[in-house]
């Protein structure tokens, strides 16, 4: 690029953190800055693309934005390059002047019950990556020839699974669900899907919206037991002095509760104050042992304490939504209580020039555009030490002269723009926004050798 130098920042993610801190880096001009975004997927996006559900394209569409910065003058990306095995962060740090790690928390939490690995139990993250085309995730063998499917936990990824679950032939049609998941969703002989909450309706984690689109199902009644909403005095009095969130969610589900039954072929059951201790099964998953909970006041919040009431709930398939977890990359400090990158408002601690931001920076909670402000957080940090005078790269080497040297099959942005295209055209005539391609193959067959126009 002409004109004065360009502070040269590598952006290692490019989910919404990645995105949106590219885009606070390429509108500052004291100094100017050009970006390279890279992500170990040929497509961008990370969880907008591979995380949110299918049926919620409306939120997918925040991909717009992202366009729109991919489009400023400075930026490019590099697609297909894992951080830590194509390229390490010491590499980085030689070719440029600052680096942002925003590689999101890519793995699951565990439950810590005997039976957790059984096949049929299965982590959200992978069911999740699965429907929606990850290529990792395309050989998981997901069996829903069960009448019975339990989701353990509370938040708005448990509904996700639940909800997805529960969508109708009709209902998925319109979506960029995977072909395969789709037809095992179609094909599937669930017929109950259990939510199990560890706390009780006033503490759920997840939104009204969420909540209230189960109520909306074309082919699932919702179910409360009435008697899971009468609260403790302690709810109560959390409820008295809430936070709309758990307010309207307890409205709902006593509208829930109030609701008869419809008939309709599938059911969802939201139950409270039940926790798994073991997933039963001889050679897979057969059963789940809950046990009941009651909730104690401890540290001034209300946490849930085992009783000695137990219930086993039969069921062929568990899914374990209790949380995703950020994972340590080669030659980055690595905080594992939190699962996070060890940071002060976005700078690493203890590596110059290092910065994070997203949910590697701060846990995976908090919606798309909460990494927005967590985002700006970190570039005000980057450009504050930038103007003092604290970033510059020992060597001008280039990224992509390395990645060459090495036979790295990077996909540009370009590549990306036929992968989407390709993508697009396929879902036109079946009245899809996109038929996603699912093969490593595949992606970068269309993606590689695509080059963008600097
Ligand atoms: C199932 C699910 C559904 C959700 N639905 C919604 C919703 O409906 N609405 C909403 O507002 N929010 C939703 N969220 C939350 C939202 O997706 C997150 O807030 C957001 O994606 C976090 O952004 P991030 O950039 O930190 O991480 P991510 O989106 O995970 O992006 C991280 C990126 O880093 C890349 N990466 C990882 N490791 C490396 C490496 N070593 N080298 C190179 N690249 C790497 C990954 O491939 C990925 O592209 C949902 C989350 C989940 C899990």
């Amino acid at each position: 690029m002409s004109g004065p130098r360009h502070l040269r920042v590598a952006v290692v993610g490019s989910g919404p953190a990645g995105f949106y801190t590219a885009d606070a880096l390429l509108k500052s001009e004291d100094p100017p800055v050009a970006v390279d975004v890279l992500d170990r997927l040929p497509t961008p996006w990370g969880l907008v693309r591979l995380g949110v559900a299918p049926d919620h394209e409306n939120i997918k569409a925040v991909s717009r934005a992202f366009e729109r910065t991919a489009a400023r003058p400075g930026f490019r990306f590099f697609g297909n390059v894992d951080v830590g095995s194509a390229v390490t962060p010491a590499e980085l740090l030689e070719r440029y002047d600052a680096v942002v790690y925003t590689i999101g928390a890519q793995t699951d939490r565990r439950l810590g019950v005997p039976g957790e690995d059984l096949p049929g139990s299965w982590p959200a993250t992978a069911f999740v990556a699965w429907y929606n085309g990850h290529p990792d995730y395309q050989e998981l063998p997901f069996d829903l020839s069960h009448g019975r499917a339990v989701v353990v936990g509370n938040g708005n990824v448990a509904i996700d699974c639940a909800r997805m679950l529960a969508l109708t032939a009709e209902e998925l049609a319109p979506t960029d669900t995977v072909d395969a998941a789709e037809r095992a969703i179609v094909g599937s002989g669930i017929r109950e899907i259990v939510m199990l909450g560890r706390r009780g309706p006033v503490q759920a984690a997840f939104t009204p919206p969420e909540l209230q689109e189960l109520g909306e199902l074309a082919g699932a009644d919702v179910h409360v037991d009435p008697h899971d909403l009468e609260l403790d005095a302690a709810s109560a009095e959390a409820l008295e002095h809430d936070r709309e969130r758990a307010r309207r969610n307890v409205d709902l589900l006593r509208e829930f509760a109030a609701r008869p039954a419809k008939g309709l072929p599938r059911r969802i059951v939201l139950r409270f104050l039940v926790s798994p201790v073991a997933i039963l099964g001889e050679e897979r998953v057969e059963a789940i042992e809950v046990v009941h909970n009651e909730l104690v006041e401890q540290d001034g919040r209300l946490v849930a304490r085992p009783t000695d009431r137990r219930e086993t709930l039969p069921c062929g398939i568990v899914l374990r939504s209790v949380g995703y977890q950020g994972v340590e990359l080669p030659g980055l400090p690595f905080d594992a209580g939190e699962s996070i990158v060890p940071n002060d408002g976005g700078r690493v601690r203890g590596v110059e020039r290092t910065y994070a931001a997203g949910w590697i920076k701060r846990g995976p909670s908090g919606v798309i555009g909460t990494n927005k402000k967590d985002a700006v957080e970190t570039v005000d940090a980057l450009l504050a030490d930038a103007r003092a005078g604290l970033l510059k790269a020992p060597d001008d080497g280039d990224l992509e002269a390395l990645l060459r040297d090495r036979d790295v099959p990077f996909v540009e942005y370009a590549g990306w723009q036929a992968i989407d295209a390709a993508e697009r055209a396929g879902g036109e005539p079946l009245g899809r926004p996109r038929v996603k391609l699912t093969a490593w193959s595949d992606l970068l067959d269309t993606g590689r050798g695509v080059q963008s126009r600097s």
